[in-house]
């Protein structure tokens, strides 16, 4: 079986975020035609794993085993060295049940203050996995390297982005305009690499 994908094909997008599938379809330029597993009535698998790439198989795994199509699936979140990789796969968690990031950040902040150390070095990862209904998969990781900055700085962006510089450049993630952000971005070089792989 050839890993492809061809266009036009129907692929599931493995969130219940409206925005996120929006997001995506505009990376894979419309190629697709894309379901969410949202509008498909699935179930949210627990991200159990405990690496990106695990994360973001499980989900692609689940919403092609349950929908019988190709699904699409992505994981993502910040790692700081200071901090052993934290918050990484609980990027999201941190910022609690109303998905705060000034809380998150401030986190991140207090941990880095509680230690000796003057390492500020971090990096953004973006896991994708796009897996056919009861067969293979692709999975392909992308990473941004970049050092923190405290306090925040920047309104664009989402996350983690206002304390995050990344390597060679003044601007935060959250300064950045976003198509800045998006030429550098642990995303778009994980996409890079899904469309390298795919067609
Ligand atoms: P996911 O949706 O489970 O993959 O969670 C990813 C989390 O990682 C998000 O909620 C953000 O907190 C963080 N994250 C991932 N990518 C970015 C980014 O580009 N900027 C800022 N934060 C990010």
């Amino acid at each position: 079986m050839a890993l492809t994908l061809e266009p036009g094909a129907k692929l599931v997008v493995a969130t219940h975020n409206s925005g996120k599938a929006r997001e995506l379809a505009e990376i894979l330029e419309n190629r697709f035609q894309l379901v969410t597993a949202g509008e498909l009535g699935l179930g949210e698998p627990e991200e159990t794993e405990h690496t990106f790439i695990g994360n973001a198989l499980l989900k692609a795994r689940a919403a092609a085993d349950a929908s019988g199509l190709p699904a699409l699936a992505d994981d993502s979140g910040l790692s700081v060295t200071a901090l052993d990789g934290a918050p990484g796969i609980y990027s999201a968690r941190w910022a609690g049940p109303d998905k705060d990031f000034s809380v998150a950040m401030a986190k991140v902040e207090e941990r880095l203050a509680e230690l000796d150390g003057e390492d500020r070095s971090a990096w953004f990862t973006c896991a994708l996995a796009l897996a056919w209904p009861n067969g293979p998969a692709v999975v392909v990781e992308g990473r941004v390297d970049g050092t923190l900055a405290f306090p925040p700085r920047g309104t664009r962006g989402f996350g983690y982005d206002p304390i995050f510089t990344p390597e060679g450049r003044d601007l935060t993630f959250g300064e950045m305009e976003p198509a800045a952000k998006d030429a550098i971005s642990h995303r778009a070089r994980a996409f890079a690499k899904l469309k390298a792989a795919l067609w």
